[in-house]
């Protein structure tokens, strides 16, 4: 199908694209990389009267680390954190993320800020900045302001971006020499949804303990999903086996999936836990720590 008609603005400026949400409010949608929008708009699940694209803007192609957090700008595709040598080395969750969204051709225009914005209850990257306890940096008529993550995903499709408003840029905190994370994540084939996946992030204190963990898990429930219980489960504890098992357990708890052709509720409910527990072990192997 051919979308519906709609007006289409490319602003070349910031301002300018905030001019456009604010004057078109509910009726225009920002246009990043187009890879989920485009086929709504196909499919005429959305139709927005103004589509604002944002690729022209200067300057949101950005990756830096500023006051403790690693930013993306709303323009960073996948592949520019994939083959980021940097990201690759000391953030290990958001490098195995930036490897399995979708196909090599949808990551060369997705944006990762597109996709926390999007918020498919099977996106990969809500899991993974729901682990890493990142930030959304949103602008918009009321000035700007920033959102923990557990606060902008709010619903099935749905944040908490308003009328006027757009996401300028994703924060993770810097890892320390003592965190590490991992993304595991089982599909029918590469390139496909997840059926299930497991974002994990772990800090250790210099005893060996765990001093925090973040848990998100996707595929498995209306949206990604933190899993809380887990988390404490884990906090001050020394990682061994069974610990990891007690932990994993909370994953499966709380997922609530619907059965689909990739696998009934019961089997996607063990892989979350199956999941966990594979990333907590993976997390911490790149921590030097060999749990028995
Ligand atoms: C074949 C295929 C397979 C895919 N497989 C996966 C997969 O395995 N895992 C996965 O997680 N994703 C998958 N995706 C989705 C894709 O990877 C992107 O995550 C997704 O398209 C969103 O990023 P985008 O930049 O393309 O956003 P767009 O499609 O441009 O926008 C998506 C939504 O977010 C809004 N938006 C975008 N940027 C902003 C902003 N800065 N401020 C406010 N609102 C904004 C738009 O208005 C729109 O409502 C797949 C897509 C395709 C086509």
């Amino acid at each position: 199908m051919i979308p519906a008609a709609f007006e289409y603005k490319r602003p070349m400026s910031l301002e300018e694209a905030l001019s456009h949400l604010a004057q078109y409010g509910a009726d225009a949608r920002v246009l990043a990389g187009g890879q989920s929008l485009i086929p709504a708009m196909r499919y005429r699940l959305a139709q927005p009267a103004v589509l604002v694209d944002i690729n022209k803007l200067p300057n949101l192609g950005y990756m830096k680390e500023e006051n403790g957090m690693l930013c993306l700008g709303a323009l960073v595709r996948d592949t520019d954190v994939e083959f980021s040598p940097e990201i690759r080395s000391r953030y290990h969750l958001i490098s195995d993320v930036s490897m399995v969204v979708a196909d090599p051709i949808v990551r060369f225009r997705a944006t990762v800020v597109g996709s926390l914005c999007h918020n498919d209850p099977s996106g990969d990257w809500a899991a993974a900045a729901i682990a890493a306890r990142a930030q959304m940096a949103i602008q918009g008529p009321g000035g700007a302001r920033v959102e923990p993550i557990d606060r902008f995903l709010v619903d099935s499709f749905a944040t908490s971006i308003g009328e006027g408003e757009m996401a300028v840029e994703v924060r993770f905190p810097v890892p320390n020499a003592l965190t590490s994370g991992a993304y595991e994540k089982i599909e029918r084939k590469v390139g496909d949804y997840a059926t299930a996946a497991a974002a994990v992030q772990v800090e250790l204190n210099p005893d060996g303990t765990i001093k925090e963990a973040g848990i998100g898990i996707t595929a498995v429930a209306h949206m990604a999903l933190r899993v809380e219980e887990a988390e404490k489960i884990l906090r001050g504890q020394k990682p061994t086996l069974e610990l990891i098992r007690a932990a994993a357990e909370e994953a499966r708890k709380i997922a609530n999936p619907n059965p689909d052709a990739r696998g009934s509720a019961e089997y996607k409910k063990d892989m979350a836990r199956v999941l966990v527990g594979r990333g907590l072990i993976k997390a911490l192997k790149r921590l030097n720590v060999v749990v028995a």
